[in-house]
């Protein structure tokens, strides 16, 4: 039998481009995109995997969980029954008393910077609600002095307070590593999620190369990259939320000595980390506390943070992996 080597060889071509083809076909049927309003914000869940829309269907499951029993504002969760109702022995999750511990911690680490009782004086501004207003001068001292009182008390899962708390600060990060947990059960190849700017990365990319994650100047232009590998990017900045009044912008991080928003040399402060809810009551407790004891907040932890500073210079971590991309922005 003669074999027509030239015929051969094209029709290995033809059988190579149409196994690549449906390799093709078959990553784009397992690509996955989605996004959602959830936790008052924009959520976006893109990866690829066999079961990537059931992890997507899970995580937002989890984060209506998060949300019904953690949401401040939700008139409706357990949160807002003991800040406004029952104010004690309201049981609540393993998941909430995590958070109660870690956020009693940072505050403790921040010198009360980071603060969860605050709620009363967030409510007085109008934060969460659709009528921000800034408020008298007395009412927020007298707001403020009521917040130094709060007594929080947890006896196992029972929690009671003579305060309102408001875990703004650090459930969305949360939401990220109860995400993260999800994406471990169904394996997908990789997934980067977005909950409001939170950046949640899992696995790894098709190419192999790691995970770039741009960072905002806070007038929506992206300054630099970070590269990661799996890892939280969470960032806190006063150009995220906030309301202008006779010119004035007043945005929703408190600082928790004046009861006003936080006002430094700080644009925004980004902290990467295993922990979501470590990254993100570390992001609003550094942006409260300014650069330096911003700083010396951060090297108590095993976190790697950017703090951009509004003279555009960019302050680092030294094991970071930053690239910055705009010439008027420098590396300190
Ligand atoms: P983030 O966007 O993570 O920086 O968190 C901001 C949210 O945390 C606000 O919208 C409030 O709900 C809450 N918050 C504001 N100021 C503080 C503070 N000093 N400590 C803890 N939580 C705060
Ligand atoms: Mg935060």
């Amino acid at each position: 039998m003669k074999i027509n080597v030239k015929k051969t060889i094209i029709i290995f071509l033809i059988l190579f481009a149409v196994i690549i083809a449906i390799d093709v076909i078959f990553l784009q049927n397992n690509y996955y995109e989605g996004t959602f309003f959830k936790m008052d914000t924009n959520i976006t869940i893109r990866g690829e995997g066999e079961n990537m829309d059931l992890a997507a269907r899970d995580i937002l499951t989890a984060i209506d969980e998060i949300e019904a029993e953690m949401s401040a504002n939700n008139i409706e969760s357990k949160l807002y029954k003991l800040n406004n109702i029952s104010k004690e022995n309201e049981l609540f999750s393993d998941d909430f008393i995590y958070l109660l511990n870690l956020s009693e911690e940072i505050k403790k680490n921040s010198g009360g910077a980071f603060n969860i009782a605050l709620k009363p004086v967030i409510d007085l501004w109008g934060f969460g609600g659709n009528y921000p207003k800034v408020p008298k001068d007395n009412e927020i001292k007298a707001t403020l002095q009521e917040v130094q009182n709060t007594i929080i008390e947890v006896d196992a899962n029972n929690v009671s307070t003579n305060g309102k708390l408001d875990l703004g600060g650090i459930a969305k990060g949360f939401a990220g590593d109860k995400a993260r947990e999800i994406l471990n059960i169904y394996s997908p190849s990789y997934a980067i999620l977005d909950f409001g700017g939170n950046i949640i990365t899992y696995g790894s990319k098709p190419d192999g190369t790691e995970f770039k994650i741009g960072i905002d100047n806070g007038e929506g232009n992206i300054f630099a990259t970070v590269s990661v590998k799996e890892c939280n990017v969470i960032t806190s900045g006063g150009y995220q939320r906030y309301f202008e009044k006779n010119g004035v912008k007043y945005h929703h991080i408190i600082d928790s000595t004046t009861g006003y928003p936080a006002e430094n040399e700080l644009i925004s402060v980004t902290v990467l980390s295993d922990s979501g809810a470590l990254a993100d009551a570390l992001s609003t407790a550094c942006y409260v506390l300014g650069l330096e004891k911003g700083m010396e907040l951060i090297n108590k932890y095993e976190v790697e943070s950017v703090f951009l500073t509004k003279d555009k210079k960019v302050y680092t971590t030294p094991g970071i992996n930053i690239e910055i991309s705009d010439p008027e922005y420098t590396l300190q």
